[in-house]
């Protein structure tokens, strides 16, 4: 799960790590009160959406201006007025993609002097089953870009979970950004304090992109990114609280809360399958015959017939879907609990595209002929190749 910047700014400071004093601002009539208690006498106003390159992003609304998400203003009227220009408009960075990101909320913060911007990163190393560092004088930019083009200027290692992180971590992180004096002992202080937040809040992700040195000398977190193992949000109801669902993506949100493994994808054929293993060689298999999936979707092992009336709702609800391809296997899965909540689905939502339907296993002759007797136009396919080209076929004519 991802939280917006000031969340992971407020649990920052929750942890006694480094930042500046910033107010978030969610109606525009509130952008005056934020922008007066903050003070000046600079302003950087700030667009909060899940998504990163927000400084170099611009806006689809003119009256917005395009100069991106990310301001520095200088007269408190100004800065209010910026408030009120970002929110509602839409924002599009390299990472929110051509349709953007509608901004719900602004944070307004205390504009630092920047002398150095430097970047740390926290995350989970699958190689090493433990937590990864990442540390490089190169601020400010994508890491990726640094590592393509400059990967000596990147600094990474992982944490014995056994011992945790040690002094030394810290000392070779401040080596390499080139910190000395008060900004090294800060360094080594952060990277303790941020290596306790991770684990304590099981956090997957901790992005702090730039990390500054200002120009009296102390470190500041200036941006920050956090991502949490949504397996482990049942024990931190906390962190849960800062769910902002107008930014997930809705017809994930709806699977969501029928417990349905979902993923939107830019593909014209929805699937609904059970197991994340043929759901992966489902959406391959529609490749090879020269289509695109248009999600992902495991209904799981034990689905029930609302839990997969509602999977059919969300992929109908996908304007982008010109064709659906059912494929189960019933092992605890039954084929004629699928193929009601199938035909349930179609006679609430009705029918648009082509329907081709695989069903093999546990009561499968069941599940063909409850099918077969809905009156209902369904392709039926025999094995998983002939599913996908008739589906494929039909679509595409
Ligand atoms: P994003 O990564 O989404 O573009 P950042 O928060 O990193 O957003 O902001 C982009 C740039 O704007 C930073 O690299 C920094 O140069 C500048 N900036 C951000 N916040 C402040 C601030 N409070 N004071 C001064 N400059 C800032
Ligand atoms: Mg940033």
């Amino acid at each position: 799960m991802n939280i917006h910047e000031y969340q992971a700014k407020e649990i920052l400071r929750s942890y006694g790590a480094p930042v500046g004093k910033g107010v978030p601002v969610l109606k525009a009539e509130d952008a005056a009160k934020a922008v007066e208690e903050l003070g000046g006498p600079v302003w950087v106003v700030k667009a909060q959406i899940h998504a990163g390159g927000r400084g170099k992003g611009t806006f689809k609304e003119a009256e917005a201006g395009e100069k991106g998400g990310v301001r520095v203003v200088k007269a408190e009227d100004e800065a209010i007025a910026m408030v009120e220009q970002m929110l509602g408009k839409t924002l599009v960075t390299h990472q929110t993609g051509p349709a953007g990101k509608q901004v719900g909320r602004v944070y307004v913060e205390a504009g630092a002097g920047i002398a150095r911007e430097l970047y740390l990163s926290l995350l989970v190393d699958r190689e090493t089953s433990r937590i990864s560092f990442i540390a490089s004088t190169e601020g400010g930019m994508d890491i990726e870009e640094v590592a393509a083009e400059t990967p000596e200027k990147i600094l990474t290692f992982s944490v014995d979970p056994a011992t945790g992180v040690m002094p030394f971590h810290g000392r070779k992180v401040a080596k390499a950004l080139g910190l000395e004096g008060l900004a090294a002992k800060q360094c080594i202080k952060l990277i303790g304090t941020l290596y306790r937040m991770f684990v304590e809040k099981d956090a997957s992700l901790v992005e702090i992109n730039p990390l500054i040195v200002t120009e009296d000398g102390n470190l500041l977190c200036l941006d920050c990114k956090m991502n949490f193992d949504s397996n482990a949000l049942y024990r931190h109801p906390e962190i849960m609280e800062l769910r902002d669902e107008t930014e997930e993506d809705e017809k994930e949100l709806a699977a969501s809360k029928y417990d349905l493994n979902y993923i939107s994808l830019d593909g014209e054929i929805g699937c609904m399958v059970n197991g994340a293993g043929l759901a992966m060689a489902t959406m391959d298999i529609i490749k090879l015959y020269g289509s695109e999936p248009a999600n992902f979707l495991d209904v799981g092992g034990g689905a029930t017939k609302e839990k997969v009336t509602e999977a059919f709702k969300i992929i109908t609800s996908d304007p982008n879907v010109k064709g659906i391809l059912v494929n189960i296997f019933g092992g605890i899965m039954r084929c004629d609990v699928i193929a009601e909540g199938v035909i349930a689905a179609v006679k609430e939502v009705g029918l648009k595209v082509p329907l081709v339907v695989r069903l093999e296993g546990t009561n499968v002759e069941l599940g063909k002929d409850i099918i077969n007797k809905s009156g209902l136009d369904v392709i039926a396919a025999d094995n998983l190749a002939d599913a996908a080209e008739k589906i494929v076929k039909a679509v595409k004519g």
